[in-house]
């Protein structure tokens, strides 16, 4: 995910396109770039690190003039954040400029076919080979731009908001979207384009959103025309009125970056999984497991070491892989690893599990396993962080950007990655059936349509947070699986709504929480129908006998748990080992919508940091 703007019209492109930039920082901060033509070159400026930079560097080296411009704020896939992979990218000849949000599966063999053909790459991106691509086959087919950008994107794989031009043809710039945002504003002379509205609110109220699949040529002094990109065919453009304020686009209408997130989830689940789970091939791609396959194979044990969410999605992990690998594994607070003299020998995995990839224990923790010989994989979001560069190995979650502290999108997207993991394990171990594993495969692809279900029960959930929005006290119960899922659920009550939760394995319960049961406290009770259900249901009706209120997470239909609850919320089913990414969606909006009505500050709650860098 990442933010890409355009100009073409009569102003100065440059403050346009860089103040767009800065309001789309929010989608991707690691690097940002822009290309300028003046009527002579196409002037390029790209850099490591955010807008403010590209701004210094731009103006110092008086790149800053030109009524047609492109601009990037990346969030990189493939290859880390520097100079030479931001964006803009151009052709080889140097005529064509690309910007791109999204990621292109297939460039490697699109990238070998180039090469072949005489063509160099300087960048490690899948963008800079798709700006080839279109190269290649303009020159070729003698087609004009956007036939070779329809061409090309018949033939690769993968997502996309890209905009292109041709320095020989300045009049116009070439748009195409499939899975990434992209808006055209349509002003009187002039065109913006961006991966949404907020770059050109204040200069036009009319744009044009594409639809997936589609392509538009936009050309001065002419109607934007928009094609499918499948057969070329063109499509009426409809001109929609905007009746936006610039805080409502940046969080694409949704009152915090938090909900938004949450709502992001089906997408996020399946961007964690595109091009990974081949579910026709009936593989799981990983590279960073293949090239270490035998390390894991001969594994002793596997450690997991992560701190708050991330640790709970650790937790979730031990369940998968034990269960599917029948690998010993151990879940470690990266904190106490790290300074408990832990046994540690090269017979051992370590999975190191951050969003950030900056957390400071987590480096530490990663540090001294590998000091022991231990073999290291990391699972992060963020590309090129330091515990990506850290670790032997590893694989991303390309969850996009989470701009909410309390962690959302990355939990459900780091237990994908790590079921993945499991599976592919379990697959080359020989532990799983062809059967069972054909059924993960098919259940995983099912999982974001599963979410959005979920999320459906959002007024529901708001409604019963309205009935326990002020009280001092929660519990949160699960087994099994939704153990973990318990935890998460009460540290993000206490994170965003200051509400004091505990999170607990149901049968603990009568190891001391019981005590605290009255009238006065709810219970969360995580009672999917795949999962020690009957012992869920006893341990409910040891809650109502103390007059506890239940709030149920259930699978659909269930009328046991609906009877004894006093609200119930369901989730659709699935196989038990992936219920943690349904059951944690209303835990996420309960507490979302309670501290919401406690007027707490959702996207930066006190004294709570995004990415916990110092120990
Ligand atoms: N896949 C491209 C890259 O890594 C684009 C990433 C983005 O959406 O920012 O450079």
């Amino acid at each position: 995910m990442c933010g890409i703007v355009g100009y073409l019209g009569q102003r100065e492109a440059y403050p346009i396109v860089i103040k767009g930039l800065e309001r789309l920082e929010y989608r991707g901060y690691d690097s940002a770039g822009i290309v300028l033509y003046d009527g002579e070159k196409a002037k390029l400026c790209k850099t490591k690190g955010k807008v403010t930079d590209l701004k210094g560097k731009a103006e110092s080296e008086n790149i800053t003039t030109g009524s047609i411009g492109l601009g990037h704020t990346r969030w990189a896939t493939h290859g880390e954040p520097n100079d030479v992979n931001a964006h803009p990218h151009l052709s080889n000849s140097g005529n064509l400029a690309i910007i791109h949000n999204g990621i292109i599966e297939n460039y490697g063999s699109i990238k070998k076919e180039l090469e072949k053909r005489g063509y160099t790459f300087h960048s490690d991106t899948d963008t800079e080979v798709l700006v080839n691509l279109i190269e290649d086959i303009k020159e070729k087919e003698q087609v004009k731009l956007g036939k070779a950008v329809q061409i090309a994107l018949n033939q690769v794989v993968g997502a996309y908001a890209i905009a292109v031009f041709d320095k020989s043809k300045p009049d116009e710039i070439v748009v195409a979207k499939l899975g990434s945002p992209l808006a055209i504003g349509v002003g009187e002379g002039e065109f913006f384009i961006a991966s949404d509205a907020s770059p050109f609110i204040e200069y036009t109220n009319n744009a044009i959103y594409l639809e997936d699949e589609q392509m538009a040529i936009v050309r001065l002094g002419r109607d934007v025309k928009v094609r499918q990109i499948k057969d070329d065919k063109s499509v009426a453009a409809y001109v929609q009125e905007l009746q936006l304020n610039l805080d409502q686009i940046e969080k694409n209408g949704y009152d915090h970056f938090m909900l938004k997130e949450i709502h992001e989830q089906p997408h996020a689940i399946k961007d964690t999984y595109r091009g990974r789970l081949r579910t026709n091939e009936g593989i799981i791609k990983m590279a960073g497991i293949e090239d270490n396959l035998e390390k894991f194979l001969n594994a002793n044990r596997i450690i997991i070491v992560a701190c708050g969410t991330s640790w709970h999605a650790g937790l979730v992990a031990e369940y998968i892989f034990e269960d599917l690998v029948r690998i010993p594994v151990e879940v470690e607070y990266a904190s106490e690893f790290r300074y408990r003299n832990p046994v540690i020998t090269s017979k051992d995995v370590v999975i190191a599990i951050s969003q950030s990839g900056e957390t400071a224990d987590t480096l530490a923790a990663i540090k001294l396993a590998k000091q022991n010989g231990a073999f290291v994989f990391g699972v992060c979001n963020v590309v090129g962080s330091s515990i990506a560069r850290e670790s032997h190995a590893g694989a991303y979650t390309h969850a996009g950007p989470e701009i909410g502290v309390a962690s959302t999108k990355a939990f459900t997207t780091q237990i994908t990655l790590l079921s993945l993991i499991a599976l592919k394990l379990a697959q080359s171990k020989g532990m799983i059936s062809k059967t069972e594993f054909h059924q993960y495969l098919a259940e995983m692809e099912a999982i974001p349509d599963k979410v959005e279900k979920v999320l459906l029960s959002d007024d529901h959930v708001k409604y019963i947070s309205s009935v326990y929005k002020d009280v001092p006290n929660f519990l949160y119960l699960g087994r099994g699986y939704n153990f973990p899922v318990a935890l998460e659920g009460a540290l993000k009550l206490k994170e965003i709504s200051y509400i004091h939760a505990e999170g607990y394995p149901a049968a603990e319960m009568k190891h001391g929480p019981i005590a605290l049961i009255d009238e006065q406290m709810p219970v969360v009770v995580i009672a999917t129908k795949k999962g020690h259900y009957e012992k869920v249901v006893s341990n409910i009706q040891e809650i109502k006998s103390r007059k506890g209120k239940i709030i149920g997470i259930v699978t659909e239909g269930d009328k046991e748990v609906k009877s004894m609850a006093d609200y119930v919320i369901e989730v659709p089913e699935t196989i038990e080992g992936l219920t943690p990414l349904l059951t944690t969606i209303p835990l996420q909006l309960l507490s979302y919508h309670i501290a919401v009505m406690r007027n707490c500050n959702v996207d930066q709650p006190r004294n709570l940091a995004k990415s916990v860098t110092v120990e």
